[in-house]
């Protein structure tokens, strides 16, 4: 089986479009580790195309807030003013789909989906040390994870945790070849707003019979999807750190 695994959209139209166009026939179903709505413009395009075509999904901090807007307070004040705008823009029947959301862990076809840590769905992992004490909290060895923006593969044998390197410069792919005797830990990075100074849509594909995980970026229409920020009235600097990427 092969699956396109992609998180944090953030209703990013442009962007999930160019995952799509750039991954076209290379998986069979899509697994989608949360925050499929906040910050962006296109919230019932992105929620409406998520509905009809992802069987696999937790939610995010997004998606959960999204319906509980009482309960931000710990968001900043631009993310705030997005999930306000969100909740107001989202149809009914797509809230309803957010409020309904499975919260992470859960199992997909012997590896594992979440949106931020095994044991926190709000929690950030960043690093191989903050990884590694993740690990003993897992039920499979393979998992993926989102909620960083950050796209990175940990790998974990033992008490050793390392990531393994990335696609960097004008790289679009890094190949990691899954070992038997090792964990894994992927974050695909985030479709719809990278964080990693890299501007560049970010996914992954893996293949459970080739045992390959594979992390990619591509390019896509950012000045389309900071544009659709502004025309709603966006905060400014939602639309400036899609050009930053971070
Ligand atoms: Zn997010």
């Amino acid at each position: 089986m092969r699956y396109l695994i992609i998180s944090d959209l953030h209703a990013n139209w442009h962007a999930l479009q160019a995952v799509l166009n750039a991954a076209s026939g290379d998986w069979d179903s899509i697994v989608c580790c949360g925050d499929i709505v906040g910050y962006g413009a296109a919230p019932n395009e992105v929620v409406d195309w998520v509905r009809a075509n992802v069987r696999t999904i937790v939610r995010g901090n997004h998606d959960r807030t999204a319906v509980d807007i009482e309960n931000m307070e710990w968001f900043n004040a631009a993310a705030r003013d997005a999930m306000k705008w969100t909740a107001g823009e989202l149809s009914a029947g797509n809230l309803e789909y957010l409020r309904l959301l499975p919260k992470g862990p859960i199992c997909e076809n012997g590896f594992e989906v979440l949106h931020g840590s095994p044991v926190d769905e709000d929690e950030y992992l960043t690093n191989p040390r903050e990884i590694g004490m993740m690990i003993p909290y897992l039920d499979r060895s393979l998992a993926f994870f989102g909620h960083t923006h950050l796209q990175g593969t940990f790998e974990s044998r033992r008490t050793v945790t390392r990531e393994i390197s990335k696609p960097a410069g004008a790289e679009t792919e890094v190949i990691v070849d899954l070992d038997d005797s090792a964990w894994y830990m992927v974050n695909p990075g985030s479709a719809g707003q990278p964080r990693d100074f890299d501007r560049r849509a970010a996914y992954a594909l893996l293949s459970t019979e080739s045992r390959q995980v594979r992390m990619l970026r591509v390019e896509y229409d950012i000045a389309g999807a900071q544009a659709a920020i502004r025309r709603a009235g966006l905060p400014e600097p939602l639309a400036v750190r899609l050009g930053l990427g971070r």
